[in-house]
């Protein structure tokens, strides 16, 4: 037992200190990476499954590395929420999408909306409103083409704090998204409280609810709530045409996923979005 303890005790600090060394790394290049533009923006597209057409689509940040290539926002978003550089990057993923937009409109393109995640610490920071608004002004972008999501766990902590938050998002022509919907505590008085326009259903949640009769039914229901609330449902991580086929039988309205497509650099969304 005690050799035991001993050996998965040094394997647990090996890897601890694996992972000390990546997060120092992160933290000691982030600021460079972010002058010199490694930060790009992807685009995953969201499907109306209505009329089978694109209805938009959401920005998803990846870090290209030169020694690393691209590097997962799985791996720096959490390290940068720690340290709140996270708030700069959440402007400039915003101020890039930004500009992307007020490229298409002066092509003469009609822009479809697309969405920005937005972290807790981004949200609670004191000149958020005010960055947000001058980038939109600056652009000249309607934010009506611009969906905020957050994360259903953001909406738990300083519940009115938050509330008149989003309040203000709206007025202001956002829309909001509450994400990663399923995955948290729940959900329902959620719906009940906080502003949003959209509920984005996880993919964990679609995963292991659509394959037996009751998850069925938890969310068919929900999908029905959230319409009778007049908030819009996309169902995230779509994977499979039978889950496509459940979604359309219970009115879901949109689909995103690796069955329509993953998430592409801009320019390739833009010659999907040109020749549709
Ligand atoms: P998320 O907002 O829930 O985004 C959905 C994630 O699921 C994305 O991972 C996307 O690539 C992936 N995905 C989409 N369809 C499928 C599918 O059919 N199957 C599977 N297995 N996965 C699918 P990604 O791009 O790695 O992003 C991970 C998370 O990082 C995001 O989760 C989001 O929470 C965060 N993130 C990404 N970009 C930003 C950003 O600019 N700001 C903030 N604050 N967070 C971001
Ligand atoms: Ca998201
Ligand atoms: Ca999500
Ligand atoms: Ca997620």
């Amino acid at each position: 037992i005690k050799g035991g303890y001993k050996s998965s005790c040094t394997f647990f600090d090996e890897q601890l200190l694996l992972q000390i060394h990546e997060e120092q790394d992160i933290v000691r290049k982030m600021d460079a990476a972010m002058t010199n533009g490694e930060f790009i923006v992807y685009l995953q597209p969201k499907m109306d499954l209505r009329v089978n057409s694109f209805h938009g689509a959401e920005a998803l940040v990846r870090w290209n590395d030169p020694q690393k290539g691209l590097i997962s926002p799985a791996v720096f978003i959490p390290i940068f929420e720690r340290n709140r550089f996270i708030v700069k990057l959440d402007l400039m993923v915003f101020k890039s999408v930004c500009i992307m937009l007020s490229k298409w409109i002066q092509e003469g393109i009609q822009p479809l909306p697309i969405s920005v995640n937005i972290s807790l610490i981004t949200l609670y920071h004191n000149d958020f409103l005010l960055h947000l608004t001058n980038i939109i002004n600056r652009y000249q972008v309607p934010a009506r083409l611009i969906e905020l999501e957050l994360t259903e766990s953001i909406v738990f902590q300083n519940l009115e704090f938050v509330r008149d938050i989003l309040l203000e998002l709206k007025r202001k022509g956002f829309s909001i998204a509450i994400d990663d919907f399923g995955t948290g505590y729940s959900s329902l008085n959620v719906l009940q409280y906080f502003p949003a326009d959209v509920i984005k259903l996880d993919r964990a949640f679609l995963m292991s609810k659509s394959n037996d009769e009751t998850g069925k039914i938890v969310i068919a229901s929900m999908v029905k709530l959230a319409r009778d609330l007049n908030m819009k449902v996309v169902a995230e991580g779509v994977e499979t045409e039978a889950q496509i086929d459940f979604l359309k039988q219970i009115d879901c309205e949109i689909a995103q996923g690796y069955y329509f497509a993953k998430p592409m650099p801009v320019a390739e969304y833009e010659s999907l979005i040109k020749s549709t």
